[in-house]
This record gives C-alpha cells, sequence and structure tokens, in this order.
C-alpha cells in the first residue's frame, strides 16, 4: 500500500509565531479529527524545522521537510544548508526540484540529481518535484518532457534509492495561478510517471513510490483529485498557510 501524503509547501512565508500557531492548529485538529491514516508533512522556511519539529512532538503521522538542501556535503558554502545538517535536526523530508528553483535559481536536472543522491545518504526523503510548463502543455510534448525530468534526475538510484522518493506531480501553469489540472490531466501523467518508473525498475518498485499531485490544490478540487487511482496525495502551496484548508485537503481521502 502506497502511502497517502499531503504536504504543505510554505515557501518564503510565516514569521515565528505565525509559523508556530499554524503549526500547533494543525496538530491540534489531526488529532481532534482522527486524521492517523494520512501522512502530513510540513515544509516551513529553514529557520522555523526545529521548532515545527518540536511541536509535532509525538504525532506519529506528522513529519517535517525542508524546501531545499545543498548539493555538497559540508564545507565553504556560504548561506547553503546541506542534507546531514537538516538530518542532524531532525528533519525527515526535503523538497527538491522545486519549479521555482529551476526557474530563479536555474537549477538543472544534473544538480537536482546531486541533491537527491545527498538528500538519500543523510536518510532524508526526497519530494522531487517535476511539471511541464504552459507552452510545452500546449505543444502537446508534456508526457515526454516530464518523463525527461526523472530519467535525467533519477534514473541513476538504485531500485533501493528511488523507492524512498516521493514525487511530486506539478504542472507549472497551475502553481500558484488557481488552475488546477483536470482530474483526468493529473491521473494520466502521473499513470504514465509511473509506467516509465516500472520500464526501468520494475512494477513493484513503481507502485510503492507515491506520486503526489501539487498545483492550486484546494479544499474544493480536492477530492476529486485524490480520488484517481495514481494521485497519491498532494503537494500544497497556498492552501497549507491555513490550517483549516490544510487539514480539510487531507481530510478529502
Ligand atoms: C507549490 O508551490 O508546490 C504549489 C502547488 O503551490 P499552490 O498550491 O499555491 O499552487
Amino acid at each position: 500500500m502506497r502511502k497517502k501524503i499531503i504536504a504543505g509547501n510554505w515557501k518564503m512565508n510565516m514569521t515565528y509565531e505565525e509559523g508556530q500557531k499554524l503549526t500547533s492548529e494543525i496538530v491540534q485538529m489531526a488529532k481532534d479529527e482522527n486524521l492517523d491514516g494520512v501522512t502530513l508533512v510540513l515544509n516551513p522556511p529553514f529557520p522555523h524545522l526545529y521548532v515545527v519539529k518540536k511541536l509535532i512532538g509525538e504525532a506519529s503521522n506528522i513529519f517535517v521537510g525542508a524546501q531545499n538542501c545543498s548539493d555538497k556535503e559540508s564545507g565553504a558554502y556560504t548561506g547553503e544548508v546541506s542534507a546531514p545538517i537538516l538530518a542532524s535536526f531532525g528533519v525527515d523530508y526535503v523538497i527538491i526540484g522545486h519549479s521555482e528553483r529551476r526557474e530563479y535559481f536555474k537549477e538543472s536536472n544534473e544538480l537536482l540529481a546531486t541533491k537527491v543522491k545527498q538528500a538519500l545518504a543523510a536518510g532524508l526523503k526526497p519530494i522531487f518535484c517535476c511539471g511541464e510548463s504552459l507552452d510545452i502543455r500546449e505543444a502537446g510534448t508534456h508526457e515526454p518532457n516530464v518523463k525527461y525530468q526523472l530519467t535525467d534526475s533519477l534514473f541513476d538510484l538504485s531500485a533501493e534509492e528511488i523507492s524512498q522518493v516521493v514525487i511530486a506531480y506539478e504542472p507549472i501553469w497551475a502553481i500558484g495561478t488557481g488552475k488546477t489540472a483536470t482530474a483526468e490531466q493529473a491521473q494520466e501523467m502521473h499513470s504514465a510517471l509511473r509506467r516509465h518508473i516500472a520500464s526501468k525498475y520494475g512494477k513493484e518498485v513503481a507502485d510503492s513510490i507515491s506520486i503526489l499531485y501539487g498545483g492550486s490544490m484546494k479544499p474544493s478540487n480536492a477530492a476529486e483529485l485524490l480520488s484517481k487511482p495514481d494521485v497519491d496525495g498532494g503537494l500544497i502551496g497556498g492552501a497549507s498557510l491555513k490550517s483549516r484548508d490544510f487539514i480539510d485537503i487531507a481530510k478529502s481521502y
């Protein structure tokens, strides 16, 4: 059985107090509303990680993740944060290759492959993001384009390693735009990506990997997207900043 994962990407939002309030509300609601069957991952900006981890406490279905890590293990790289440092603070997951990092920080498939390896070596679970731009979607080449992102960044991993990776399919045209992929579009791509993984690693490995959808997921559209057989959860941006919305998305399962 694949894990059902609802991950919140806070991006560069939330002060210390706001982050504490949001985390405490989510932890309390998840407990009161019996959300045990869904894995929740909170991905705040770096300075929050330690406190968020503490606030999660003993909740066994809630985890903390970073939004990025360095491709280097340690050393003179001012401003960077390595995977081993994150792991030493009790961080569980790390988002790698978000389209905002690919676009604004020019992160290449090759660099992302190195980051994924760093994360895995430190015992973190990478949430590897992939997805096509509007141009590519309109040209009809989205499927080979996104498969290539996986091939280039993940297919050097062993079967054991790739089994630790969570994939997030995030069409760029749907991120922060209010425009969501239809449940059919999401299912079509998720199933194509799973078949692609199976072609290299076999069906058993492909069937064990959670593939999340990301792009303007909210309480009103979550149930339909999450009802699809190959959609194993969501990576949520805007709606993860409101505890009620984030929990309601998780409850849509
Ligand atoms: C994201 O940034 O990963 C995302 C899916 O954002 P939003 O939900 O705001 O579209």
